[in-house]
């Protein structure tokens, strides 16, 4: 399968292991995501939420129930809603959500950006789960006609090697009471190429509940900052 399909896979596999009823999508984009999301028995309410409106808007139809869905009819119902907004703010309608999945997200962010939407999440959403996953800057020689001045995308803003994420992941787990484990997708089969790790890097933070400080705040903290683009259920 492409790399996409293998990060949603792991996405989709940390969700189910840690029981996560309800999850936002930070940086949903085209939505494609959604497709393997309602198939998560676990999940009862998903909120799609990107910056971009104009792409949402586009994109609504993704998120509607396909003939699959009212043939083999879920057990739990499932609520999805397209929100566009932008994730260094929390909405009240998710505010309480047990899970978070930023999927190639973090490296289209300004330094600044990417300090609020990191507050934003493990300070004040704090889920019980949050599944980031980035660019690997260490697999990129392995690309045909590999440029270290160059990244991947255009609208990339860094691309870390797995010192750099790791330490950031480290900083997050210090200030904000989570646990961290390191994993990825896209390693090749030949096993020389090992030693420069996977294409996408990805960390699974876990709430530490060992020591939890302070309890999140209430729904009624957050306004609705977030416009509804669309909802569906399953
Ligand atoms: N997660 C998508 C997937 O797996 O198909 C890909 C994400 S795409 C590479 C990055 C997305 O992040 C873009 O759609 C962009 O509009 C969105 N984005 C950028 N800044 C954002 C912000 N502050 N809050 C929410 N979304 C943002």
């Amino acid at each position: 399968p492409p790399l996409y399909a293998k990060r949603y896979r792991l996405a989709v596999e940390t969700l189910t292991k840690y029981d996560i009823k309800s999850v936002i999508d930070f940086g949903c984009a085209e939505c494609h995501f959604v497709k393997h999301l309602s198939s998560v028995s676990c999940l009862e309410a998903i909120a799609l939420v990107d910056i971009n409106k104009e792409l949402l808007v586009s994109k609504q139809k993704t998120i509607a129930p396909e003939l699959r869905h009212f043939i083999f009819k879920r057990k739990n119902p499932l609520h999805v809603s397209l929100l566009a907004g932008s994730a260094e703010e929390t909405d009240s309608r998710v505010s309480h959500f047990e899970g978070v999945t930023m999927i190639e997200l973090i490296e289209h962010l300004y330094p600044d950006v990417l300090q609020k939407v990191t507050h934003n999440v493990f300070d004040n959403i704090k889920p019980r789960l949050c599944l980031v996953t980035t660019p690997n800057s260490e697999f990129n020689v392995l690309f045909k006609n590999a440029d270290p001045n160059k990244f991947r995308h255009w609208d990339h803003k860094f691309e870390w090697n797995r010192a750099e994420f790791k330490s950031w992941c480290e900083e997050i787990c210090r200030r904000y009471n989570y646990i961290v484990e390191y994993t990825g997708v896209g390693l090749l089969p030949d096993k020389e190429t090992h030693h420069l790790g996977y294409c996408s890097q990805a960390a699974v933070f876990c709430l530490n509940h060992q020591r939890v400080f302070s309890q999140s705040l209430s729904n009624e903290h957050f306004s609705l900052c977030y416009e509804l683009i669309a909802e569906a259920d399953y």
